[in-house]
């Protein structure tokens, strides 16, 4: 049986006489002992009765020997089978030797198809060094690689599909939340801040408030003391008590640390979602919007307003439980001031724009959308209500504008005209054809413009930082580490 460091160590099977080692930290021990002791290959063979390339074989880690041999091994070099087996390396020359072997095992240098070199007393420890170094970057850049905006793009646009699949209604999550609610005595209605702190404690983090926040994060949880810390600074338009359930919503969803790009575009959709079920309990939101169904008059409004969350929340929580329990296909879509679709959702037919990679988000929404046309609207307090004819049909949106650091997004949940009879809004005399993605639709201007204007005039483009930044790396993309290590000791009790 061989085993390299590069698999999975297997438990011992019922055949196998010693339990599963490091084969090659053994067969360097192995070596160590016998150049120690002034033997050759060929001695030690014939020492334990076997062909010298056999040795040869367990010294270079290709082959784990059975107890029986490694008895009689132990017993040629004249010691104990449990000396043999001390998880050390014998000496500074073998760890390096090691290290190269392993790194020559492993995935990324395989997949760089270039033949291993045979580590021999040819190559200097300098050499090996220089080697390691080298592989080191090698994996280093891999990572880099592996978080290009193409794979961020990939990774998103399979994340929608899955919770298109699901039409965005994920059962565990609300079972969790429930359980959550139920351990903290909530008893129906909106989540006050009290009971969103009383379920932090009872998954054993205390909350701190702090001034000092690395400016990179919304909450750091220390794990090791279970804290959570919060900024005292909250900014007037959010909800206070969100930060503190996304903060202990990783802990109570069994997260660790994200290995990709995907897996971080995961872990922060379960997040969302369970921080919007938990503000937005189940039964309640349910028990709530059946009642505005029955009476034909479901409105986002009154859903954040009976909450007391934002906006985004009300109508990210809607397209949870629009499908799965009211029966309502829906779309969502977050719009920036500028057109850029920031987040897209829809299991209704509508058909966002994708780019070649599949991906809906950083696209241009079309300007004759409810989700753009909602920015000229004179009366930001009013929802703005719309119905707007596509190639596939007939939509209507309900939309609304909301501010942040980077300028004003829209908000926008629409159904397919079918299923509009549920909502208030519908007598909206508002109304938009849509022949997108057409470029005569709105990409292109119309042509008196382009006659007149074309190669008459030079616009200076304000660069988007956002086109020149390198996606963020690192385990947390964004998260500036040092900082947050810093700032930990700073705060841990001591
Ligand atoms: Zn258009």
């Amino acid at each position: 049986m061989t085993s390299t460091a590069a698999e999975p160590q297997m438990p011992p099977t019922g055949a196998a006489d010693v339990p599963t080692v490091d084969a090659l930290l053994l067969g360097r021990r192995i070596r160590s002992l016998r150049i120690a002791r002034g033997m050759t290959l060929e001695q030690l063979g014939a020492a334990i009765d076997r062909a010298p390339s056999q040795v040869s074989t367990i010294e270079n880690g290709k082959r784990e020997p059975r107890l029986s041999m490694l008895r009689r091994i132990a017993s040629a070099l004249g010691t104990t089978t449990d000396n043999l087996l001390v998880d050390e390396v014998p000496n500074e020359r073998a760890g390096l030797e090691i290290a190269v072997e392993r790194a020559q095992r492993g995935a990324v240098f395989s997949a760089l198809g270039i033949g291993p070199i045979r580590v021999s007393k040819a190559h200097s420890d300098e050499t090996l060094r220089t080697i390691l170094a080298l592989h080191a970057e090698v994996e280093r850049l891999h990572r880099e690689r592996a978080a290009t905006p193409e794979e961020a793009r990939r990774a998103n646009a399979s994340l929608r599909a899955t919770m298109r699949a699901r039409d965005n209604y994920f059962p565990e999550l609300e079972a969790q939340a429930k359980e959550l609610l139920v351990a903290v005595g909530h008893t129906g209605g909106p989540v006050s801040q009290q009971l969103v702190s009383d379920m932090a404690n009872h998954l054993g983090f205390t909350l701190h408030y702090v001034g000092d926040l690395p400016h990179s994060t919304r909450s750091v949880t220390d794990s090791r003391n279970g804290r959570i810390y919060l900024p005292t600074q909250q900014s007037a338009s959010r909800d206070s008590r969100s930060p503190v359930v996304q903060a202990f919503a990783s802990s109570v969803l069994g997260h660790s640390e994200p290995t990709s790009y995907a897996d971080f575009l995961r872990q922060r959709v379960e997040t969302n979602y369970l921080t919007a079920a938990i503000l937005l309990p189940e039964s309640d939101a349910v028990r709530f919007l059946t009642e505005a169904k029955n009476f034909r008059r479901i409105s986002l409004e009154d859903l954040r307003d009976a909450f007391a969350v934002s906006y985004e929340t009300a109508a990210h929580r809607f397209t949870n439980l629009a499908t799965a329990r009211l029966g309502i296909p829906v779309h969502f879509t977050k719009v920036h001031e500028s057109g850029t679709i920031v987040k897209a959702y829809s299991n209704d037919g509508v058909k966002h724009p994708t780019d070649a990679l599949g991906a809906v988000e950083g696209t241009t929404v079309c300007r004759k959308w409810t989700a753009f046309t909602v920015f000229a609207a004179e009366d930001r307090f009013s929802p703005w209500y719309q119905y707007t004819d596509n190639p596939n049909g007939t939509y209507w949106c309900t939309s609304r504008i909301e501010k942040a650091k980077e300028g004003e997004y829209s908000i926008t949940v629409g159904v397919p005209f079918e299923h509009v009879k549920w909502f208030r809004g519908r007598e909206t005399s508002n109304r938009s054809q849509s022949s997108c993605p057409d470029e005569s639709c709105c990409k292109s201007a119309p042509s008196d413009l382009a006659d007149k204007w074309a190669h008459q005039s030079w616009p200076a483009a304000r660069t988007p930082t956002s086109l020149l930044a390198a996606l963020p790396t690192g385990t947390f993309p964004g998260v500036d580490q040092v900082e947050v290590y810093r700032f930990l000791e700073a705060h841990a009790p001591v």
